[in-house]
């Protein structure tokens, strides 16, 4: 059998957090009550006009500029046509040859020396209105018993990003995007919640041989609403095509569903060609033609960029816990507690781990290292309160690490004989063969000192009790 090699391009939309909707002046709050943000342009009203938002073109040059792409001299908005209930103007204000943005190169660094992704395009456009399927088991609108309409998010800005076919696994599919997104969320564009649709992805997948030139038919991959889902949707679309491809068969160009529940991919509809959207210059608009001053201060607003991060700090703590870090959004506690003199890998794990859901006040740095220093020396409820304590007050790390655990035997082994002396039916069973019933022990052990025993010397004391006698 031949050896395949995934080809897969990334389509993704994301929705701009900016103040008012793309083209009139209604607030881009779409999550309030249905049908309440709206007015005569987004709902399309005969004569109505539409007035670009210049904080929207402005950070989509931003995020061209950060996905190192060239910036176009002139650009158009073009109206792509569909007749679809959720959009009343019957076509949707896009951009189509004259994007905004084009020909970038982002870099997914890696423990392997990471990949590039080209950039086709980053262009700006209005999202459609939001149908809501009523009465289906599913919310699709096959079985619905009706559709609801909800204006709201009816001409928010939305930016969509093409790659070039540069991703080839599933693995690489995610690592772009979790970096993708973590430099939007990072240059203020957007939350790009993937739950809540504000960055929304579809993969074209292909296979071919390995060292084969050229691509063979694609199908486009929809409907996954998290990075762990792209990964599986596309790993069961490359199972699927090897499979005909095998078999003597051939791909046909479809759009798919990716089926979480059974894992596998279905059929949706036949893939429009590009000209069956009839994209025309949009009359009521003048092309962009951005500033060089603009794109300048643009320039010198870029942060340190994510990707850039990662690698300095692979250095530190390996490149998986890097990309870990920057990408859930707590590299800035780890780098607090090493500031304050924590080991990388110490302050890596804490920050994942029992940090993950806390935000600690910065002023709590020293005093977090203190107590982690010492973690062990306390209880786990005394550990847990303070770093959850760190969030909103100050913590005082000599209070914390009073609360030592209870780990010498002269004082927990008379404890230890009076608990075992009062369940005579555990001790036989246990001896019996059920040695899950240890638990038990430990847990009224831990009951009576309140937490306060150190549960490795209380398991060892009860094995050695229970083989003994
Ligand atoms: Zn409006």
């Amino acid at each position: 059998m031949p050896e395949w090699e995934p080809v897969v391009g990334l389509e993704i939309h994301v929705q701009l957090k900016t103040r008012t909707k793309m083209f009139c002046r209604c607030p881009n709050a779409y999550a309030t009550a249905p049908n309440t943000q709206t007015c005569p342009v987004c709902l399309a009203f005969p004569g109505t006009l539409p007035t670009p938002n210049e904080t929207a073109v402005e950070w989509t040059l931003k995020l061209g500029l950060a996905l190192g792409c060239d910036i176009a001299e002139r650009a158009l908005f073009h109206r792509k046509h569909y007749p679809y209930p959720d959009l009343p103007k019957g076509y949707q204000i896009s951009q189509y040859d004259e994007p905004l943005c084009v020909d970038g190169r982002f870099a997914v660094p890696g423990a392997d020396g990471g990949f590039e992704v080209g950039i086709v395009r980053a262009h700006l456009e209005e999202d459609a209105a939001k149908t809501i399927h009523v009465g289906g088991a599913t919310g699709r609108i096959v079985g619905a018993a009706h559709s609801n309409i909800d204006f709201n998010r009816g001409g928010t800005p939305l930016v969509e990003i093409v790659t070039r076919p540069d991703i080839h696994s599933a693995d690489q599919a995610k690592r772009f995007l979790q970096l993708l997104r973590q430099t939007i969320v990072e240059l203020g564009l957007s939350d790009a919640e993937m739950e809540k649709g504000q960055l929304r992805a579809d993969a074209n997948v292909s296979i071919r041989e390995v060292r084969e030139s050229g691509y063979r038919t694609r199908t486009e991959l929809k409907n996954m609403n998290s990075f762990n889902h792209i990964a599986r949707g596309i790993e069961a679309e490359v199972r699927r095509q090897t499979a005909i491809w095998e078999s003597g068969g051939a791909v046909v160009q479809e759009t798919l569903d990716y089926e979480v529940k059974s894992d596998t991919v279905t059929p949706r509809r036949r893939k429009e060609e590009a000209d069956d959207y009839r994209y025309f210059p949009e009359p009521d608009l003048v092309p962009i033609e951005p500033d060089a001053a603009v794109l300048e201060r643009l320039r010198s607003e870029l942060p340190e960029l994510p990707g850039e991060r990662i690698g300095v700090l692979a250095d530190s703590v390996g490149f998986d816990a890097a990309l870990d870090l920057v990408t859930t959004g707590n590299e800035r506690k780890a780098r607090l507690l090493v500031e304050h003199g924590l080991d990388w890998a110490t302050a890596a794990n804490v920050a994942m781990n029992q940090l993950a859901t806390i935000e600690p006040l910065p002023e709590n740095g020293a005093a977090l290292v203190a107590i982690i220093e010492r973690r062990d020396a306390i209880t786990r409820d005394a550990l847990m309160d303070a770093l959850a304590r760190s969030a909103t007050a100050p913590i005082d790390a000599d209070e914390v690490l009073a609360q030592t655990v209870v780990a010498d035997t002269s004082e927990l082994e008379p404890l230890v004989d009076r608990i075992l002396a009062a369940s005579p039916g555990q001790v036989a069973a246990y001896k019996g063969g059920k040695e899950g019933l240890l638990g038990y022990f430990v847990g009224q052990v831990m009951k009576e000192t309140e937490g306060k025993a150190d549960p490795k010397v209380v398991n060892e004391l009860l094995r050695a009790k229970l083989s003994s006698s």
